[in-house]
């Protein structure tokens, strides 16, 4: 009689936790207290966008010295407000994105700070900035779809373009 119960109040509980939490009801409803905020959060990462880049820093000459090595990267120009930075512009070196983030100093008002990642090689860099183009679209000044090195035929991979 007990076990009865029990596994009825079992089914009505998950029943209840689908129709409360359908984004993430695949989770095992019995681990949610346990491991269930972890899993959530790494399913809530997978869905929101993000650069994955250091920073945010000031953008500006010294502090560009200071934390950006000569080498192939991704950027992104933005604000920094309430502990979140909103990225307004995206873009890449093939070659080294300290000198290219010394070109934007003082070039867009809307741009105080800055983020940037390295890259192992100019594919990497590109597909990057092919993802941050289109994770960010909405929020961007840039004009047109990052352009693929020159001398490759490669693809975006996110819109094939
Ligand atoms: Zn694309």
């Amino acid at each position: 009689m007990l076990i009865a119960r029990t596994v009825n109040i079992s089914i009505f509980q998950q029943y209840f936790h689908t129709a409360r939490y359908p984004f993430y009801s695949r989770v095992n409803p019995s681990s949610i207290d346990s491991r269930g905020f972890g899993q959530y959060l790494s399913i809530r990462s997978l869905c929101m966008p993000t650069l994955d880049m250091e920073g945010p820093y000031l953008l500006n000459d010294a502090t560009i010295d200071k934390m950006v090595e000569r080498r192939i990267g991704n950027y992104a120009l933005g604000e920094s407000r309430d502990n979140s930075f909103y990225p307004k512009y995206v873009g890449r070196s093939d070659e080294d994105i300290n000198t290219r983030l010394h070109q934007w100093v003082g070039e867009k008002r809307n741009c105080p700070y800055f983020k940037m990642s390295y890259a192992n090689n100019r594919k990497e860099a590109f597909e990057k900035e092919c993802k941050n183009f289109h994770d960010f679209l909405s929020s961007l000044d840039n004009d047109i779809h990052p352009d693929k090195p020159d001398g490759t035929n490669w693809k975006c991979p996110v819109c094939g373009q």
